[in-house]
């Protein structure tokens, strides 16, 4: 990153921590052995590695067992496989899988791809706030129904989900309950204790790309039909070789998110209520996306009336923030999770998504928010349609 780009798109990707990638350089030339290659003592030492980076992930989740803890290549694959495998594994029970409206796009193409071999798929609306409404989840819940995967915290606009009752709702009716605990993990306590199935990303929580892993309830065990099918490890749920250095990344990144967790998110919080407070005492007609309580503080998303959210940020490259959602961010689309919302198409084509984390300070968020508020007034200066 060049000295003058201002990182502040923490949902898309955390840079890696320097401590993370520390505890991983010596599984790469010198500790390489392959993690399950028990006959060995090169093998051993990675496998100690492996299972030292489980447990860590473990205590961070709040699993009871490290065994609980799957490995994979990210959130995409954690979740593809816990829709897909429960699926494939409870199709003799019922065929109904119920997911809202707001889910990240692999959570709801995995749900559609069921739902093109016969599989019935609920999306499940949100409230206005963007947390889910759960008096339609109730309903939707019938007895022909496997699953429910309704994430933990949203990328784009940062609610938190009331995991509880949904897992009370679960629970009652006997349904398995995965949550996409991506955005969540580092920033909010989560537990295993309330769900069947967490997705986790290491990329988001300042461990490295291409690594994840997806907590699996061990008691009662539950079913799950592998995507891959191989060598038959992490308990035959997914097969190949671990990435040794990267699953160390990962253990290292959730120690280090537990430790820094409380401070982290005072310090995010005070950033976040000073960055809104900012903007809504300089500009008119903005409006706060999503429920300005019940979310992380890491995550600020608002819209602009009267400018492209793209306009703002070609004004300003040397900013890294994101405008409408993430990934369709390239295709010109309003974001499906701001038209969940029933934020009006204008005002989700002038929306931006501004994410701090570790390491943004009070400076860069005084001279973000600055700049957007100058880029904002230029633009509606030069409008022929604006009128304040
Ligand atoms: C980033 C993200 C994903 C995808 O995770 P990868 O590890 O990049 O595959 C899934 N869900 C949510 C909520 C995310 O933020």
């Amino acid at each position: 990153m060049s000295t003058s780009t201002i990182y502040m798109d923490y949902q898309a990707t955390t840079p890696c921590d320097k401590r993370v990638l520390d505890e991983m350089l010596p599984y790469f030339c010198e500790d390489f052995g392959n993690p399950h290659s028990a006959s060995h003592v090169m093998g051993l030492r990675a496998q100690d590695a492996v299972e030292n980076a489980r447990n860590q992930i473990a205590r961070l989740v709040g699993a009871v067992d490290p065994k609980e803890i799957v490995f994979t290549s990210g959130a995409t694959e954690s979740n593809n496989l816990a829709i897909q495998g429960v699926a494939r594994s409870y199709k003799e029970k019922g065929n109904r899988i119920i997911t809202s409206v707001i889910e990240h796009k692999c959570i709801l193409e995995a749900c559609r791809a069921m739902g093109r071999e016969g599989f019935e798929i609920i999306e499940i609306p949100i409230l206005k706030n963007g947390l889910i409404d759960l008096q339609a989840l109730e309903e939707a819940v019938n007895d022909q129904t496997i699953l429910v995967s309704i994430m933990t915290v949203n990328n784009e606009i940062g609610t938190i989900q009331p995991i509880n009752e949904i897992s009370e709702i679960c629970r009652k009716k006997d349904v398995l309950f995965h949550t996409d605990a991506a955005q969540a993990i580092g920033k909010i306590k989560v537990d295993a204790s309330k769900v069947d199935l967490m997705s986790i990303s290491g990329h988001k929580i300042y461990g490295p790309k291409g690594i994840g892993a997806l907590y699996v309830r061990l008691r009662p065990r539950l079913k799950l039909f592998p995507i891959f099918f191989g060598g038959g490890q992490e308990r035959r749920i997914r097969s190949g070789t671990l990435p040794s250095p990267l699953c160390v990344g990962l253990g290292k990144a959730c120690e280090l998110a537990q430790q820094n967790m409380h401070s982290e998110s005072i310090k995010l919080a005070e950033f976040k209520d000073y960055f809104i407070k900012k903007i809504f005492d300089n500009l008119s007609k903005v409006y706060l996306n999503g429920d300005a309580k019940q979310s992380i503080p890491g995550c600020v998303n608002i819209s602009f009336g009267g400018v492209e959210g793209e306009g703002i940020m070609l004004g300003m490259p040397d900013i890294c923030i994101s405008s409408g959602s993430a990934c369709t961010s390239d295709s010109l689309e309003p974001s499906y999770v701001l038209e969940a919302l029933a934020v009006n198409e204008d005002l989700a084509h002038s929306s931006l998504r501004i994410g701090f984390g570790r390491f943004t300070t009070f400076d860069e968020v005084e001279y973000v928010s600055s700049r957007i508020i100058e880029t904002v007034n230029r633009l509606r200066e030069m409008s022929p349609i604006w009128k304040g």
